[in-house]
């Protein structure tokens, strides 16, 4: 089996990515084996995506490199949206699971308002839930103008973890 399976065929996240299907935002970043996308579930605006460009079904699978990199960026990219949204909480997963078949792996990382808390009565794992259940996509044109705010905050700062974030709050742990 070659290990650089860089598209495979009639998977969503491997389309997204090589651009055979439309991405409202395009590519945010790339690094290490990873991109950075706007979601195109219906996890409201400013819920990104960071998946392998390999097509790889399973986290056990990544190699050294993509897992050494995995960690400082969901942080920088958390940290974006954080800056963007203000959110009360951010929520990094995982499930890759759609119609409970293995799916190309992608981490979710959905800034969570209070406006959303609010509005679906949830929160966690039920507030996903009922936002899938509602299916309310935010429109193209307002992903475009999300992702020409986040673009610069993902572009600064790549290697080095020293960029500063969250300077304008006291850490008080
Ligand atoms: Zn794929």
């Amino acid at each position: 089996m070659p290990r650089m399976t860089l598209a495979h065929e009639g998977c969503l996240a491997c389309d997204l990515a090589s651009g055979r299907r439309p991405l409202p935002g395009g590519r945010l970043a790339e690094r290490s084996g990873w991109v950075v996308e706007h979601a195109v579930a219906p996890l409201g605006l400013g819920t990104l995506v960071v998946k392998p460009l390999r097509h790889v079904l399973h986290v056990a699978d990544l190699d050294d490199a993509e897992s050494a990199a995995l960690g400082p960026l969901l942080r920088h990219v958390s940290a974006a949206v954080t800056e963007v949204v203000r959110p009360e909480q951010v929520y990094v997963c995982l499930w890759s699971h759609a119609g409970g078949q293995p799916g190309h792996i992608h981490f979710v990382v959905q800034p969570v308002r209070r406006e959303d808390m609010e509005r679906f009565g949830a929160f966690g794992l039920s507030l996903q839930t009922a936002m899938f259940a509602a299916d309310q996509r935010p429109e193209p044109a307002e992903i475009e103008a999300f992702c020409t705010r986040v673009r610069p905050l993902l572009a600064a700062g790549t290697g080095s973890s020293q960029d500063g974030e969250g300077q304008d709050g006291e850490i008080s742990s």
